[in-house]
């Protein structure tokens, strides 16, 4: 196949609303040492990308940007030094693009916190462009029963939701409690825990997320407008979450979860609304002897992990397809919050 110089690519060159987000032409970048070149089929839209368009955290984003890190595509050109890897290969472009491998967090397998990582869509150029540089040690190979446009949204939300889950700590039979269980990284948190042997206590609201969640077999819906969150959670599970995956945008959901945690249970934090500030009782967390955890994504061994359950149709990503042209569409709607599940973008389109 012949690899054009200049490709389409969506752009924004400083922070702000979606309209900063720009269709240009931008050369086609050359593979460097232990890099593959990307033909990018399909992208999902991530909550991170509308952060990073907006500026909302604080971490530097390389400017002009190009956004994305749900990438799924086919290897078209490798540099030099790439073993892994060939042309022809199906892979993902995930939030992380590189770390080091070098430091001591690499060395333990925790390269989601080397200080040397590069993110994809952040400090380098992501997905939403027809060719992408991946790094080949940590370009996620998808198994070829997965089809790519269903691999997309598994990469940063799929991986996400598994690594935490893994983090919270919850053994087969015992509660797992997800705030914020029918968005677009909830409905793929139900579908993991079960299918990790966790009962699940879904929370989120109305008859539609309720639908959804129950259709992916979660045991008890608990709807935050109208039940009482903390006396439900408890009741069900008698005595309270084993763990707690606060994947919900509300402060006040960290309130509920340490007032409904079990004693020695775990909450981990996965959303992250801009500015926002840990809102849990310390008497409660230090009394019941709760842990705190953070968790971004994961490692490359959970890549695979993930796309694994998904190639055994132990989890379905719940997306719509739409063509690459209705990216800034696709943010105001996040920015509105009416997005179901995810959005994949076909970048043929
Ligand atoms: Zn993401
Ligand atoms: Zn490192």
């Amino acid at each position: 196949m012949t690899i054009p110089d200049k490709q389409l690519a969506a752009v924004f060159h400083n922070h702000g609303n979606p309209d900063n987000v720009k269709f240009e032409e931008v050369p086609v970048a050359e593979p460097g040492e232990n890099e593959v070149l990307v033909n990018i089929k399909y992208t999902g839209v991530c909550h991170t990308d509308l952060h990073a368009l907006q500026g909302d955290w604080p971490l530097d984003v390389k400017l002009p940007l190009i956004g994305g890190h749900e990438g799924a595509g086919v290897v078209v050109k490798a540099g030099p030094g790439v073993n892994r890897l060939k042309i022809g290969d199906r892979v993902g472009v995930k939030w992380m693009n590189s770390s080091c491998g070098n430091c001591e967090y690499c060395m333990k397998s925790q390269e989601t916190i080397c200080p040397n990582i590069q993110l994809s869509g952040y400090t380098v150029d992501g997905s939403f462009q027809h060719y992408c540089i991946a790094n080949a040690t940590h370009a996620t190979l998808i198994p070829e029963s997965v089809p790519l446009e269903v691999a997309a949204p598994v990469m940063c939300a799929g991986i996400t939701c598994y690594r935490a889950l893994k983090e919270s700590g919850v053994q087969p039979g015992e509660w797992i409690c997800i705030p914020g269980a029918g968005g677009g990284l909830g409905h793929l948190a139900v579908q993991y825990a079960k299918a990790m042997a966790m009962r699940v206590v879904a929370i989120d609201s109305g008859e539609d997320k309720k639908e959804l969640v129950k259709s992916f077999n979660a045991d008890v819906f608990v709807d935050f407008k109208t039940d009482d969150v903390v006396e439900m959670v408890k009741e069900k599970t008698g005595g309270g979450a084993h763990g707690t995956l606060v994947l919900s945008t509300s402060p006040k959901s960290y309130e509920q979860a340490a007032a409904f945690a079990r004693p020695g249970s775990t909450m981990v934090t996965v959303a992250m609304p801009a500015g926002a500030k840990l809102g849990a009782d310390i008497f409660w967390l230090t009394v019941k002897m709760l842990k705190v955890c953070g968790s971004h994504v994961g490692n490359r061994l959970d890549s695979v992990e993930a796309l694994d359950y998904v190639a055994r149709g132990l989890v379905k990503p719940f997306y719509k397809v739409q063509p690459f042209s209705t990216l800034p569409e696709v943010y105001h709607l996040m920015h509105e919050g009416k997005i179901a599940g995810r959005i994949v973008l076909d970048l043929s389109k």
